[in-house]
C-alpha cells in the first residue's frame, strides 16, 4: 500500500475544511477536479473523525447550479455512506441481513447532479433538506425511465448526467459559454446546469439525461452477492451512463427505513466506490491511428502497473488535446484508469530531451492533413486507410460482426471493395479467394451479410459516417420521419427537430445530397425498419428478457411478419414479447400496468407463422431474407 492517508491524517480541522472547500471549488464550479475522487475521500473521512458534526460533511458533491430559489425536499434526500473495498461491502451487507437468503439491490452509482421531480418542479438534492429549484433547464432534459424516454412528465428522483454516447456525439461540437470544448461528461453536465441562461444550449442541440434511480436494478440474496460481484460491476460498466461507484441497499425497504439514518446516511443503503488511480510514467512516443473522420494519437508509454494492470497505451483523445497538455515526447506523464475505461493522460512535465509529437503528412496517403475543430484529418477521400475505417465503420453500424477490419483490408485490396454497396454484392467465391476462410466459414459470413439487408432505418443513417450523425442522432430524426422524408427535408426543417440544430443540419442536409445516387443504390440493396413512432399503421411490438438469439434477429423476424418493432413499452404498444412472461422486468410490469397483451416467445413465433428459420445454420435457407 502506498501512503495513503498521510496527507490527510497530519492535517488538522481547519486545514481540512480548507482544502476540501479548495476541491469543492475546483470540483464543481471550475470544472477541472485537481485530485481524484478517492483522495478526495480521504480529506473527508479525515474530517469525519474529528469532526463527525461537521456541515461539510453534508455539503459534499453539491454542486453550483444556477436555480431560482430554494426548494425543500418532502423526504430528505441523502448522501451514502461508502466503501471501498468488496469486503467493506460484505462486512456493512452481513451486519444488517436478517440471514444468507435477505435480498439486496445492487445499482449503479451515477456520477452527475442528483434531482428530483415532484411533477412540477425539478430540485436538485442541494444539502439534503433544501434544492435549487432548476425547472428552467427541463428544456435541456431528458427522462429516462422504465419503459419510457421522453420529457420529463412524471414524478421521480434520478441523477442528472451526459450519456456518454451523447458525450461522444453531441458534445464533439457543443461548444462551452466563451469558447472551447467540454473535457468530460461529468463536466459538462456541472457547467450547463450552472449556466444562468441556457438559450444558446437549446440551440445547440445540448442535451442532459435524467436517469430513473428504479430504471437500473439488480436483486441479489446475500449469500449470492460475493460470487457475482465482479459480473454485476462488468453488467453495470456496459451502461451508458458515467458511473463513480455501486450502489447496493436492502431490498425490503420497509426494513431499511425501520433501520432510520445516521446523520447523513440512511443506514440501509452503501456505495461502493470507484478508485481512479494515477501513476507517473514517461511519454515514449504517439501514434496516430486511424478513425472513420480524422486521425487519433495513441501515447506510447514506458510500462507502467495501475491497479494491477500493466499500461503501455493511452489516449491522448485529439490534436487540440495534446495542444492543451503541452505534452512532448520524452516528457513525464501523469497517466489515470478510471474503471474499464481506456487509461488517458491527465497532465505532464517537460522532459530534458522532447520533441513534438504531432505530424504534418498523412501517414497513408501522405496528404497534407488539415485542422477540423480539435482533429487532425486526411482531406483526401481517396486516401486508403481513411476508406477502410469508413467502410469498417459502416459494417460495425449495421452488426455484420464477422466482417472485421483485416477481412475488409484484404477485400479491399483483393476484390476491388470500396462501398457498403460493394459487400452486399459479394459471393460466397470472393470470400473463398480470401486466406483464412473455409467453405463453412464464407458462408457463414455471406448469410450474416445477408440478414444486414434488413435494418433498422438509424443504423443505416449511421452507416453513412456523416460526421456528428450517430445512431442516437438517428433514432432522434426518425422518431420525426422516415428515410424517405429525411432526404426531402430542408435544413430549416431538420434543424427544427430538437436536438439536431442548423450546424449538423446543414452538413445532413449536404451529405445525403453529395451521397444521393450512392444513396439509391444502397436503399436499393435493402430492406429498412422504420424506428420511430411516427404512425405506420402496423402493430407495434417490443421485446424483453434473455432470449435464445439477439434481440435483433426477432425484430427482424417481426419485421418481416409486418410488426412494427419498438424498443420501448408505450401505452400504443399492440404485443410485449417475453422471454419469461413470469419475470418482473420493468417492461412487464409497464405492459401489465398499461393493460398491454403479452405473450411468451414460443407463442409469438408460432404467431408469425410456421417454421421458424434456425438463425446460425450454416446452409439454412433464410426464404425470409
Ligand atoms: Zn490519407
Amino acid at each position: 500500500m502506498d501512503t495513503k492517508n498521510f496527507i490527510a491524517d497530519r492535517l488538522n480541522r481547519d486545514e481540512l475544511v480548507a482544502l476540501i472547500e479548495y476541491h469543492n471549488r475546483r470540483y464543481w464550479e471550475e470544472g477541472d477536479p485537481e485530485i481524484p475522487d478517492v483522495r478526495y475521500d480521504e480529506l473527508l473521512r479525515a474530517l469525519q473523525r474529528i469532526d463527525p458534526g461537521n456541515e461539510l460533511l453534508s455539503r459534499v458533491y453539491t454542486p453550483q447550479v444556477a436555480g431560482s430559489g430554494k426548494v425543500r425536499h418532502k423526504t430528505p434526500m441523502l448522501s451514502l455512506d461508502k466503501a471501498y473495498s468488496l469486503k467493506e461491502v460484505l462486512e456493512w451487507a452481513e451486519k444488517f441481513a436478517r440471514g444468507g437468503d435477505e435480498e439486496f439491490l445492487v445499482e449503479p452509482k451515477y456520477d452527475g447532479i442528483s434531482a428530483n421531480f415532484d411533477g412540477r418542479i425539478l430540485s436538485t438534492r442541494g444539502d439534503g433538506e433544501f434544492g435549487e429549484n432548476v425547472t428552467d433547464k427541463l428544456p435541456l432534459i431528458e427522462l429516462e425511465s422504465i419503459g419510457y424516454t421522453g420529457p420529463v412528465d412524471r414524478p421521480v428522483r434520478g441523477e442528472l448526467v451526459i450519456r456518454e454516447d451523447d458525450f461522444r456525439t453531441l458534445y464533439s461540437h457543443i461548444r462551452r459559454k466563451g469558447g472551447g470544448f467540454y473535457k468530460n461528461s461529468r463536466n459538462a453536465v456541472a457547467g450547463i446546469m450552472g449556466l444562468k441562461e441556457i438559450g444558446e444550449m437549446v440551440v445547440q442541440g445540448a442535451k442532459i439525461t435524467l436517469v430513473d434511480y428504479n430504471l437500473v436494478s439488480y436483486r441479489v440474496r446475500l449469500r449470492e452477492l460475493s460470487a457475482r460481484w465482479e459480473e454485476l460491476r462488468a453488467e453495470l460498466g456496459a451502461l451508458p451512463y458515467p458511473q463513480d461507484g455501486i450502489v447496493v441497499k436492502l431490498a425490503d425497504s420497509a426494513y431499511s427505513a425501520s433501520l432510520g439514518n445516521t446523520a447523513h446516511h440512511p443506514r440501509g443503503e452503501i456505495a461502493f466506490k470507484f478508485t481512479n488511480i494515477r501513476k507517473e510514467t514517461k511519454l515514449i512516443g504517439v501514434e496516430w491511428s486511424f478513425g472513420k473522420n480524422c486521425l487519433t494519437p495513441v501515447a506510447e508509454l514506458e510500462p507502467v502497473e495501475i491497479s494491477g494492470t500493466t499500461i503501455r497505451r493511452a489516449t491522448l483523445h485529439n490534436v487540440q488535446n495534446i495542444l492543451e497538455l503541452g505534452v512532448e515526447i520524452g516528457d513525464t506523464v501523469i497517466v489515470e484508469r478510471a474503471g474499464d475505461v481506456i487509461p488517458c493522460i491527465v497532465s505532464s512535465i517537460p522532459g530534458s530531451a522532447r520533441r513534438s509529437p504531432l505530424i504534418e503528412n498523412c501517414p497513408s496517403c501522405g496528404a497534407k492533413l488539415v485542422r477540423r475543430g480539435p482533429e487532425l484529418c486526411c482531406p483526401n477521400p481517396e486516401c486508403p486507410e481513411t476508406e477502410l475505417q469508413r467502410l469498417a465503420a459502416a459494417v460495425r453500424s449495421l452488426g455484420i460482426e464477422r466482417l472485421g477490419e483485416p477481412t475488409l483490408r484484404k477485400l479491399m485490396e483483393k476484390s476491388g471493395v470500396r462501398h457498403l454497396c460493394d459487400i452486399f454484392e459479394l459471393k460466397v467465391m470472393d470470400i473463398l479467394k480470401l486466406e483464412g476462410f473455409a467453405a463453412k466459414s464464407a458462408a457463414n459470413l455471406i448469410e450474416e451479410i445477408g440478414k444486414a439487408r434488413v435494418v433498422n432505418d438509424y443504423q443505416m443513417l449511421a452507416a453513412l459516417n456523416i460526421p456528428n450523425v450517430g445512431v442516437n442522432v438517428a433514432k432522434v430524426i426518425f422518431e420525426h420521419t422516415d428515410f424517405a422524408g429525411l432526404r426531402r427535408m430542408s435544413a430549416d426543417e431538420l434543424a427544427a427537430i430538437p436536438g439536431i440544430g442548423p450546424e449538423r443540419a446543414g452538413a445532413l442536409v449536404a451529405e445525403l445530397a453529395a451521397q444521393s445516387d450512392y444513396l439509391d443504390e444502397l436503399l436499393g440493396a435493402v430492406t429498412l425498419i422504420h424506428s420511430g413512432d411516427v404512425a405506420t399503421g402496423k402493430p407495434t411490438v417490443c421485446f424483453t428478457g434473455k432470449m435464445p438469439e439477439k434481440r435483433s434477429y426477432y425484430q427482424k423476424l417481426a419485421a418481416a411478419g409486418g410488426y412494427q418493432p419498438v424498443d420501448d413499452v408505450t401505452a400504443n404498444l399492440s404485443v410485449l414479447v417475453a422471454a419469461d412472461v413470469n419475470e418482473s422486468s420493468g417492461k412487464l410490469r409497464n405492459a401489465r400496468k398499461h393493460g398491454i397483451r403479452i405473450v411468451a416467445l414460443d407463442e409469438f413465433l408460432k404467431e408469425l407463422g410456421g417454421d421458424t428459420p434456425e438463425p446460425e445454420s450454416g446452409d439454412g435457407q433464410l426464404t425470409l431474407f
